[in-house]
């Protein structure tokens, strides 16, 4: 309340969410396997501070980043838990590259590689690989998985850590016997995709939204037919109508694509359409009725309503990781 009052909006992130979904992660695979939690990106827009801290004290004390400012940001906030960075600082982690063709060694240059951190005495934490499309091609992640495997195992005898398994690995079962698992979009309970088939597997494991976008209309007016709102003047008021004026815009990561085709929803549920420009810092909605200091979810914490982040990524023909990346650091967090 504190928060949406101090803007008028706020992402709303349950906490709580996060521990049980990492939870029923876990039941996914061996006991001896641990978890590093994919925190990048300031936590796929969740804040990685606070998730690190509530994780942290609830046995999670492994985390992954992509810059090394991210993990700073972590160390100043406190963490002191084992925080793994694209770009090494301290003890590393070597990436084999097994078919991504991005980021990793060639396997088979693995054995000089770690012969020069053994002469050089850089402490090798672990050995990772990274899956380019463990969701939908069960033949090609085998064959990662085997290629990293064959390069790798002779490490784990000698107490090397190994992992490769992302949110997609766990769920379709690669990787989830090694030392570590790294899930990122699936312990935020965002789906991989918008299909039902992928929809009713996260219902039916149990894995929820961690995160809900509020806001409050700044404005409420009724305009008569003719009138015509936002840039461009790409709405015109057919009858009299309400429209309402929400204080979030492109630059809080509501896409401007989604001018005139986004959906809000009241707390109630009742749908109402974006018009006109999304603009920097405001949307016009039109309302079905005048109600006064009413909430709306902006994106909603669920899979099925049509401001879900699921349906908006899928508007937007991108993934649900972008949409929840692209959430401003600007929007005020509220932890429930
Ligand atoms: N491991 C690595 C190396 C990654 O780059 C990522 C994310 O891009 C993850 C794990 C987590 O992936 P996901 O969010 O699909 O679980």
């Amino acid at each position: 309340e504190f928060a949406l009052a101090k803007r008028n909006t706020c992402l709303r992130i349950n906490l709580d969410t996060i521990l049980n979904n990492i939870g029923i992660l876990k039941m996914q695979f061996s006991e001896h396997t641990d978890v590093i939690a994919v925190i990048k990106a300031n936590a796929y827009g969740h804040g990685s501070v606070e998730v690190a801290r509530y994780l942290s004290r609830h046995g999670i004390h492994h985390f992954a980043v992509a810059a090394p400012s991210e993990g700073k940001v972590l160390r100043q906030a406190g963490v002191t838990d084992f925080i793994q960075v694209r770009t090494f600082i301290g003890s590393v982690v070597i990436k084999v590259d097994s078919g991504m063709s991005r980021n990793g060694c060639q396997p088979e240059d693995l054995v000089s590689l770690m012969e020069f951190c053994l002469e050089n005495g850089v402490h090798v934490h672990s050995i990772m690989t990274h899956f380019s499309q463990a969701w939908d091609d069960p033949n090609f992640t085998k064959i990662q998985l085997e290629t990293f495997l064959k390069a790798a195992s002779p490490y784990r005898k000698r107490g090397i850590k190994l992992h490769a398994a992302n949110s997609a690995g766990i769920i379709r079962g690669f990787g989830v016997d090694l030392d570590f698992i790294r899930p990122g979009i699936a312990i935020y309970g965002q789906p991989l995709d918008n299909m039902p088939s992928t929809i009713a597997l996260y219902e039916e494991l149990g894995l929820r939204p961690a995160l809900a976008w509020l806001a409050r209309p700044t404005l409420i007016k009724t305009l008569g037919p003719g009138r015509v709102v936002g840039y461009d003047q790409t709405y015109k008021c057919k009858n009299e109508e309400i429209v309402a004026t929400f204080p979030v815009g492109y630059a809080d990561g509501y896409n401007r694509l989604l001018s005139g085709k986004g959906l809000i929803t009241s707390i109630y549920g009742t749908p109402c359409s974006v018009i006109g420009r999304v603009s920097m810092d405001a949307i016009t909605v039109k309302l079905q009725e005048n109600i006064e200091c009413q909430d709306y979810f902006i994106l909603q914490d669920d899979f099925t309503s049509p401001n879900s982040i699921t349906h908006v990524a899928n508007e937007l023909k991108t993934i649900t990781y972008e949409v929840c990346t692209r959430l401003s650091q600007r929007l005020p967090r509220l932890y429930i």
